[in-house]
């Protein structure tokens, strides 16, 4: 059985207002040259088991170390403003026949401010892991969910953290690095 990595939220056309290079890591649509902070607020939804808390934990930690974005935590919303994650746990069974099953989806959601002045963009995203899955409970997997959140698109090699079919990939490529650097 095939588990895959997908359910996620941003399939949409690619229109590459970004030049991404040839071996970088897709780059979803919406996040590109909209010029979004590298910061980010985050936070566990309540119904999240602890084993999710923990994967995703390790992977803020993962996406943290490249030095490309920065992710802490939030007790609370302080109001616009800024980017920020909801990690989260839904529930969806495939069935007993199913050729592939689903253990995650997460996407960034772009938000506008604007005031006279400037108009800010701003990232809400979602990154959430398929609670009838224990596989989907693998820093692999929260890592690959955290990278849709940030705006990274499935890529082709198996190297990727966003290869969409789980194989337990924990490192971010090179490629995965090239596009960060370029949304960030
Ligand atoms: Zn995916």
């Amino acid at each position: 059985m095939t588990t895959l990595l997908s359910g996620d939220r941003p399939v949409m056309t690619q229109t590459h207002s970004l030049k991404v290079p040839k071996n970088a890591t897709p780059i979803v649509s919406i996040v590109q040259g909209v010029g979004l902070s590298k910061t980010y607020y985050y936070h566990f939804s309540k119904d999240l088991p602890a084993e999710g808390k923990q994967v995703f934990a390790d992977a803020v930690k993962v996406y943290n170390q490249t030095g490309i974005v920065h992710l802490v935590p939030n007790s609370g919303w302080h109001g616009a403003g800024h980017n920020r994650i909801t990690f989260s746990v839904y529930h969806k069974e495939m069935g007993k026949r199913a050729a592939t099953v689903e253990l995650g989806h997460g996407g960034p959601e772009i938000e506008q401010t604007s005031d006279t002045w400037e108009t800010d963009s701003e990232n809400h995203a979602v990154a959430s892991l398929n609670g009838d899955y224990n596989a989907a409970f693998s820093d692999a997997v929260a890592i690959h969910e955290l990278g849709h959140a940030l705006g990274l698109a499935h890529s082709k090699s198996c190297h990727s953290v966003m290869y969409p079919i789980a194989h337990g990939q924990t490192r971010l490529s090179r490629g995965d690095l090239t596009s960060l650097k370029l949304i960030y």
